[in-house]
C-alpha cells in the first residue's frame, strides 16, 4: 500500500531507494538487577564501553580525508559530551547505588541531561539534547557489541536509511556504502545531522515521527527532501514522475556547479556581491568551492554553542584568524555574539526571571554584550587584532538605539588603545557595521547610517519582530511571511536610506539565499546578498538571468501594493520575466 509521511524539509534534493531501517539501542535497553558482588564488573564494563568508543571516534577522525568540514567538530563534540562527568562518572554512582546494568545507567542519566536541554528556550541549544542522545546511543550499542553502524545484505539498490535517530558519525559511517538519503523520527532542522545532511548534499527528511514504525525494510521511498516528504511504496506514475524531476535536479546541479568561478553580474552589467553566512573556519572551504565574494555573516556564537563556556580571547582570535586567512583576501564580516541570556554569560538571576516570560525581546545580542562589556571587550579585541591578517569588519546585531551604537564605538576604541598600549597590530580603520533587525530600527534607520561605516539587514529578526511571529514556534509559521507589504515598506525603505546616504547595505537573512527573491531585491537596491553557502549558485545564476533596469520600475510597483495575494503574484511574474 502507498502512503506519504510528512516531516522537516531539512536537506533538498530527490532521492529514490530502497529502505532500510536501523535499531535504536537506548529505546530497547531493559532495566537489570546486578548481584552486590558484580557491581564494580558492571562499572568496568562501563568504563571499558567509553573507552572503546573513544576510540573508535579517534578512529573515525583519521580516517576523514574528504569529510565535510563540520565532521571533526560534531565528533569532537560528541566526544566532549561522553568526557563530561555528567556522563563518565554519574552513571557508575548509579550502578553502585541502585545495583543496576551499565545501559539501564547511562540511559536514566542520559533522560535527566535530555529534559535540562529541552527546557532551555534557545532553539539550538534545544536541539544539543540530540547531541546527547546520539553520544550515548553510541556508548549503548558497544554495551550491547554492535558499536559501528553497517548496512549490510542489500545489493544493487540504493538505501535509504530510517531510524528513529541518526548521529552524524552514523551518517558517516554509511557514507561509504550504498547510501542515498536517510529520514528520522526525530531531530530538528538546525540538528547536526541536518546540518551535516545538507553540508553533503544528501537529501534528508527528519522528524518523520513515526517513520520506523510505519515503513518496513526493503520497501520502495521517494524521500522528497526539499518539500520535507516520503513516499513509502508509490505507484509506478508517481515513481516516474520523481525520476523525471530527480534527473532535472541533477542537470540542474551540474550547470549551477559551472558558475562557481563566474562572476554575479547583470544583464546590464552591474556588480552584485555573493557572500557567504558561516559559523565558523570550518567552512571556509565550502566557501570557497560554492564560489563566494567574501564572508558577509560570521556567526560567532556557533564557538560557544556546543562547548557550554566562553572561548577566551586567544581562542577567539585564533579562529577569527584562521578563518580570515582561509579567505585568501576575501573580506570578512564577523559579527559580534549573537546570543539569548539562557545562554549563560554569567548573566544574574534577576534577568534570566525576565527571559523566561519573552526571550525573543529580552536581554539578548547586542543588549547582553553592553551588559557584559568585559566579554565583549574580549571579543572586540580578538576581531581587531584578527584584522592584521586580513579585510576585516565588525558587526552588531539587533541595535535598536542610538546609544547602544555610541556605547558600542566607545568600547571598540577602547579595545583599539589597549591593543596599542600592548603593540598589537591591527587595522586602525576596520569598518564597523550594524545588523537591522527590529522595525525600530528599520524606521529610524538615519541614525545608524550616519553613526556607522554599513549596514546589513537580518530579514529573519526582522520578520519575527514585524509580524510578530516567533521565528521558531512552528505553530505560527504559515504566518512568517517575507513578502508581507509591512515587511517591504522596511525593506525598502532600509535600502533607499542607505543608498542616499552612500552607506553600504547588504543582507544577510535567508530572504537573500532564496533565488525567487533575488529579482524584487535587485529591484529594490539590493547589491550585496549574504546567504548559505550551497545556495549562492542558484542565486547567482538568477542575477546573471536579470536586467535590473527593467525590474526596477515593477519592483517599485510590488513595494505600493497592499494586498499579500497581489504581491505574491507580481513576484512570480517577475520571476518568470523573459529578459
Ligand atoms: C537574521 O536575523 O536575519 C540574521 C541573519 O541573524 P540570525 O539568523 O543569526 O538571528
Ligand atoms: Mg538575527
Amino acid at each position: 500500500m502507498s502512503f506519504t509521511l510528512h516531516g522537516l524539509p531539512t536537506s533538498g534534493g530527490i532521492a529514490i531507494g530502497q529502505a532500510h531501517l536501523i535499531s535504536q539501542a537506548t529505546l530497547e535497553v531493559s532495566h537489570l538487577v546486578i548481584a552486590p558482588r558484580k557491581v564494580e564488573k558492571e562499572v568496568a564494563r562501563f568504563e571499558s564501553a567509553l573507552v572503546n568508543v573513544r576510540t573508535e571516534f579517534e578512529a573515525m577522525k583519521n580516517g576523514m580525508e574528504n569529510s565535510p568540514a563540520d565532521m571533526h567538530a560534531f565528533i569532537d563534540l560528541h566526544r566532549m559530551i561522553l568526557d563530561d562527568p555528567e556522563l563518565s562518572e554519574t552513571p557508575k554512582q548509579i550502578i553502585r547505588e541502585r545495583r543496576c546494568n551499565a545501559e539501564w545507567a547511562i540511559v536514566q542519566q542520559m533522560e535527566v541531561l535530555v529534559e535540562q536541554f529541552e527546557r532551555i528556550d534557545d532553539v539550538y541549544l534545544r536541539e544539543r539534547s540530540y547531541d546527547v542522545r546520539q553520544a550515548v546511543e553510541r556508548v549503548v550499542r558497544e554495551l550491547a557489541g554492535h558499536a559501528a553502524s553497517r548496512l549490510k545484505g542489500i545489493k544493487g539498490e540504493r538505501l535509504i536509511v530510517v531510524g528513529h535517530d541518526l548521529s552524524p558519525a552514523d551518517v558517516m559511517a554509511f557514507r561509504n556504502q550504498n547510501f542515498a538519503s536517510f529520514v528520522t523520527d526525530v531531530g530538528g532542522a538546525t540538528s547536526h545531522t541536518a546540518i551535516l545532511a545538507r553540508g553533503m548534499g544528501i537529501p534528508a527528511v527528519l522528524g518523520l515521527h513515526h517513520a520506523r514504525q510505519l515503513i518496513r525494510d526493503g520497501e520502495t521511498l521517494i524521500v522528497d527532501g526539499t518539500r520535507g516528504v516520503v513516499i513509502v511504496n508509490p505507484d509506478q506514475r508517481i515513481l516516474d514522475e520523481y525520476e523525471l524531476r530527480k534527473a532535472q535536479l541533477e542537470l540542474e546541479h551540474s550547470k549551477l556547479k559551472l558558475l562557481k568561478t563566474a562572476q554575479a553580474t547583470t544583464l546590464d552589467k552591474i556588480r552584485i556581491d555573493m557572500l557567504a553566512n558561516i559559523e565558523g573556519p570550518n567552512d571556509v572551504d565550502t566557501v570557497i568551492e560554492c564560489g563566494a565574494d567574501g564572508v558577509g555573516l560570521f556567526r560567532t556564537e556557533f564557538l560557544y554553542l556546543g562547548r557550554g563556556d566562553m572561548p577566551s580571547e586567544d581562542e577567539q582570535f585564533e579562529a577569527y584568524r584562521k578563518t580570515v586567512k582561509g579567505m585568501e583576501g576575501r573580506p570578512i564580516v564577523i559579527r559580534t555574539f549573537d546570543l539569548g541570556n539562557d545562554k549563560e554569560l554569567h548573566v544574574d538571576e534577576a534577568h534570566s526571571d525576565r527571559r523566561r516570560e519573552n526571550p525573543a525581546l529580552g536581554l539578548r545580542s547586542v543588549r547582553l554584550a553592553l551588559a557584559e562589556p568585559k566579554a565583549f571587550l574580549a571579543q572586540l579585541r580578538a576581531i581587531l587584532r584578527a584584522s592584521k591578517y586580513g579585510k576585516v569588519k565588525v558587526m552588531v546585531p539587533m541595535f535598536s538605539h542610538a546609544f547602544q551604537v555610541d556605547q558600542t564605538l566607545a568600547l571598540l576604541e577602547q579595545a583599539k588603545s589597549s591593543l596599542r598600549g600592548e603593540k598589537l597590530a591591527f587595522d586602525e580603520n576596520i569598518e564597523i557595521g550594524g545588523m537591522i533587525e527590529v522595525p525600530a530600527a528599520a524606521l529610524a534607520v538615519g541614525m545608524f547610517l550616519r553613526r556607522l561605516d554599513f549596514l546589513s539587514i537580518g530579514t529573519n529578526d526582522l520578520i519575527q519582530y514585524t509580524l510578530a511571529i516567533n521565528r521558531a514556534d512552528e505553530q505560527v509559521a504559515n504566518l512568517y511571511d517575507p513578502l508581507h507589504p509591512a515587511v517591504l515598506m522596511l525593506l525598502s525603505h532600509v535600502i533607499d536610506s542607505a543608498e542616499k546616504a552612500g552607506v553600504p547595505v547588504s543582507m544577510c537573512g535567508e530572504m537573500a539565499g532564496d533565488p525567487n527573491f533575488t529579482r524584487l531585491l535587485l529591484g529594490l537596491g539590493l547589491r550585496q546578498f549574504s546567504m548559505f553557502p550551497a545556495r549562492i549558485p542558484a542565486v547567482k545564476q538568477r542575477v546573471k538571468q536579470s536586467d535590473i533596469s527593467g525590474i526596477e520600475p515593477i519592483a517599485r510597483r510590488i513595494t505600493r501594493l497592499e494586498e499579500s495575494v497581489k504581491i505574491v503574484e507580481q513576484v512570480e511574474r517577475l520571476n518568470a520575466l523573459q529578459q
